[in-house]
């Protein structure tokens, strides 16, 4: 065994031989996996080998595609055979909602340019004669669904990364890791001690164990999961063609034809977190011990659906342990806090991600970012928050809702509540809705009187529609409070500060005592942070972002941090207050400061440290609403104190709080975009508009400057756009595509209803050519075409009158 390389890859499961696959086809040679026993001794061995591209994130089902049509190259590539069946696969639909679902999923396939497309009752009985279809509504069918051998395909990546260069050595146990002064790391293993350069975590099942070794904690956990092979089935074997797959979620099953007979999995509700403790090392090829009385609903419900299985006898009964994250995708990228340290973890569906999982990782490795927006795999999107008990909660609960439908205004109960403000109860006691975001409690809306304080998950407006609207008008016509803890917040000081953020942000350094809107891009003048960069005093520096956004952005940060002159500390939690927007927002600030906030004295976009009543604040000219309206941010420990100043002298203006529901509706009259919407690394500034805030012109070479000067150069092709649409009960969500003379031609980025204006809006790109006032296109919504008019002017305050007066 060689003593240093450039990559060591720990785990050879499908997804660590993906990746130094991936690590030598892009151009790294000296590559090395360690695997404890043989390839597969994880997960991979037992896992039944289904694949699909079906995602909820259009770029993980890009990805899942990448990875189907892969296989054929790597058997091309080895002879060494995947055992692909490619016969598709149907997804039931029991109930209007789940069709409503599927019809949304479908217009998502569109706009991604996948062949999915929805079938009748008759014709799934004809794809699949075994399926009873009793109370079927309907089905989405995908062609590229299928299966494969699970070992054959882990031992095709790595034969081909052995022809490509990589080293494999098995049964050889990782015992330690520790980074070294270089950052690098030294890997100590029961043959010997390796010095790599970069370390890459794809231990599966010991993913934890192997992270607590580097003193990561890697929110991710293993779940139990039992499927079972029948014996043959006439029925099944007698046909001239394979059988699809089926996926019935009322039944929380999948099943497909193995050979003579079938097999069936299950997503049951009872479900079991496995190796609580930790995994053991001598885990290894072994199976758990069948628990039947777990799936014993699902069965039933399964041998209605299929009757044939009642004529068959069970062969054998997997139950195998397999991990999963919170949110129930990979955790993949560079970890937080680490460096040269890289996180391929969590891949629950290892036979239609790993692939993905591999390109995207050896782009990170090799090119310094991927190709496309990974944000939903991107190990960053957790945050310290996530505790193993929280982990493990959250993890069950995506185990159970599996099949289940999800909804764009769903908000999941496990864990909750965990983060919180002191704000909470006040909330509680004006019967408050909460919604989640990275661990924290906000609240989405205020109920009504005598309404239980619970929003219906639905595609549709929903039981909230009355309530919002009641916040937005007085937003608009007297003065809103919400709180603003909902962004990221950083406190950026030192005397090499200004260089430094002059460095990685865009657009241009803000004069102390003013606020600049900044984007922060990334080295291909990819769009990954919307700031707003406050200098609060010389030297010192408030900026804010997306709440969600806190470990992505911080390790951006620190990754680029000078060796000294500047210090950053992530205040989000500590720094907390409210905003207030609405007209008479400015006398409600005049009622609780000595200090002069008019117009002269107070502009638009500027930054004062003031007392508010007794708490010392920090208060900015800046409102997300697009109304005039200051965001105050005080020590935590202060908020409540800061609400009542507030809320006592604001009665009499018609103060009233309003919630994310009415913020996110009130930005739609502006035509403001929102972090992962919006502004993401898959668009660029100019795409989004975002252009007007670069300074091409600075002197300093900030990060993503030649790229961004290219991109000008070049033009973009398409462009963010607004749109007034006709829809009647459902607004837009997300990806809904855009159609104009039979065509798909673009898609939406976000919209919802604007309460204010009484109409739906859409965001959505189109290519620049179609991009004229005025020009109707077609969205489709849950199915429907829905007639959209594109517009330039803001509903609300066109002229900024009222944000800068
Ligand atoms: C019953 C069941 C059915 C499934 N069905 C499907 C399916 O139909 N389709 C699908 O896509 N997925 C399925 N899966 C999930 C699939 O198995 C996983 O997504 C996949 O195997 C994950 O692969 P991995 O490489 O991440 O992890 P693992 O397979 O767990 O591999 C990790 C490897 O790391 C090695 N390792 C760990 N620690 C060390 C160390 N310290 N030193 C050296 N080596 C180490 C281990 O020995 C192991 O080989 C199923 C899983 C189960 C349990």
């Amino acid at each position: 065994m060689k003593t240093h390389a450039q990559v060591v890859v720990i785990g050879g499961g499908v997804v660590g031989c993906s990746v130094i696959y991936h690590l030598t086809k892009l151009g790294w040679k000296d590559v090395m996996l360690i695997e404890r026993s043989e390839l597969t001794s994880g997960s991979t061995w037992h896992a039944a080998g289904g694949f699909h591209t079906l995602n909820a994130d259009t770029n993980m089902a890009a990805l899942q595609g990448y990875t189907i049509g892969l296989y054929r190259e790597l058997e091309q590539l080895t002879g060494q055979s995947c055992s692909l069946h490619h016969v598709g696969g149907i997804t039931l639909a029991c109930t209007p909602e789940r069709m409503d679902f599927l019809k949304a999923a479908r217009a998502m396939h569109r706009h991604m340019g996948l062949d999915t497309e929805l079938v009748t009752p008759a014709e799934i009985r004809q794809l699949s004669p075994i399926t009873n279809t009793d109370g079927v509504l309907g089905a989405l069918y995908d062609p590229l669904d299928g299966h494969l051998d699970p070992s054959g395909t882990t031992h095709a990546y790595a034969k081909a990364a052995q022809m490509q260069g990589a080293e494999i050595v098995l049964r050889n146990r990782v015992l330690e890791t520790s980074q070294m002064a270089d950052g690098g790391w030294q890997v100590i293993t029961e043959q010997g001690s390796i010095i790599a350069e970069h370390l890459v975590n794809a231990a599966g099942l010991w993913a934890r164990e192997v992270g607590e070794m580097a003193g990561v904690y890697l929110p991710l956990h293993p779940m139990e999961h039992q499927y079972f092979a029948t014996d043959d089935i006439a029925e099944v074997y007698d046909r001239d063609k394979e059988l699809p797959h089926v996926m019935d979620p009322e039944g929380e099953s999948y099943l497909r034809q193995e050979g003579r007979g079938l097999v069936i999995g299950f997503y049951e509700q009872d479900c079991e977190p496995w190796a609580v403790d930790g995994t053991r090392w001598d885990f290894g090829h072994e199976l758990l011990g069948e628990n039947l009385d777990r799936i014993s609903d699902s069965m039933e419900t399964a041998f209605k659906r299929y009757p044939v299985l009642a004529k068959a006898g069970i062969k054998t009964i997997i139950n195998g342990p397999f991990t999963f994250a919170p949110d129930g995708n990979p955790l993949v990228g560079p970890v937080p806090g680490l460096r040269n340290y890289w996180s391929a973890c969590a891949v629950m569906a290892g036979f239609s991600q790993a692939g993905g999982v591999g390109l995207t990782l050896a782009e990170w490795m090799i090119e310094g970012e991927p190709s496309r927006d990974v944000f939903a795999m991107d190990v960053a999107r957790f945050g310290d928050y996530c505790t193993r008990s929280y982990t493990r909660l959250k993890v069950r609960e995506n185990y159970q809702k599996r099949f289940a439908v999800s909804y764009p205004n769903e908000e999941l109960p496990a864990a909750r509540p965990l983060d919180a403000t002191p704000a909470y109860g006040i909330w509680q006691q004006q019967n408050a809705v909460f919604g989640s975001s990275y661990g924290m409690e906000h609240v989405n809306y205020f109920a009504g009187e005598g309404e239980t304080p619970y929003e219906i998950p639905s595609f549709r407006r929903s039981n909230a529609f009355a309530s919002v609207a009641e916040e937005c008008q007085a937003v608009r016509q007297a003065v809103g409070i919400n709180e603003v803890h909902n962004f990221g917040k950083y406190r950026i000081s030192g005397p090499a500060a200004f260089e430094y953020l002059d460095t990685i942000m865009a657009g241009k350094m803000p004069k102390p005592g003013r606020l600049s809107l900044n984007p922060m891009l990334s080295p291909k003048a990819k769009i990954i942070g919307d700031f707003t960069v406050a200098q609060l005093r010389p030297d010192v520096f408030q900026v804010t972002a997306s709440f969600s956004a806190q470990a992505y952005h911080m390790r951006w940060f620190l990754q680029h941090q000078p060796q000294r002159g500047v210090e950053i500390e992530n205040i989000s939690k500590q720094r907390i207050g409210f905003q207030i927007a609405g007209p008479k927002a400015r006398d409600l600030l005049q009622r609780v400061t000595r200090a002069d906030v008019s117009n002269e004295a107070f502009p638009f976009l500027s930054v004062r440290e003031i007392d508010i009543g007794q708490c010392q604040a920090i208060v900015q000219r800046v409102s997300y609403t697009g109304d005039r309206g200051y965001e105050i941010y005080v020590p935590a420990h202060h908020q409540v104190a800061l609400y009542q100043i507030l809320s006592a002298a604001g009665a009499d203006l018609g103060l009233r709080p309003f919630g994310m529901r009415a913020m996110m509706s009130l930005r739609l009259d502006k035509s403001f975009g929102s972090w992962m919407r919006e502004f993401k690394p898959d668009y660029t500034p100019i795409e989004t508009g975002l252009d007007r805030f670069v300074d091409y012109s600075k002197q300093r070479d900030f990060i993503g400057k030649q790229a961004a000067l290219a991109e000008r150069e070049q033009g973009a092709t398409r462009k963010l756009c607004t749109f007034i649409v006709d829809a009647k009960d459902a607004d837009v969500d997300a990806y809904e595509p855009i159609w104009h003379d039979g065509e798909v031609v673009g898609f939406v980025t976000s919209g919802g209803y604007s309460h204010y204006a009484q109409k739906s809006i859409a965001y959505g790109f189109l290519p620049l050519e179609l991009v004229s006032e005025g020009r109707s296109v077609e969205i489709e919504i849950l199915g429907e075409m829905i007639s959209a008019k594109l517009y330039s002017q803001p509903l609300f305050d066109p002229k900024n009158e009222y944000l800068r007066g």
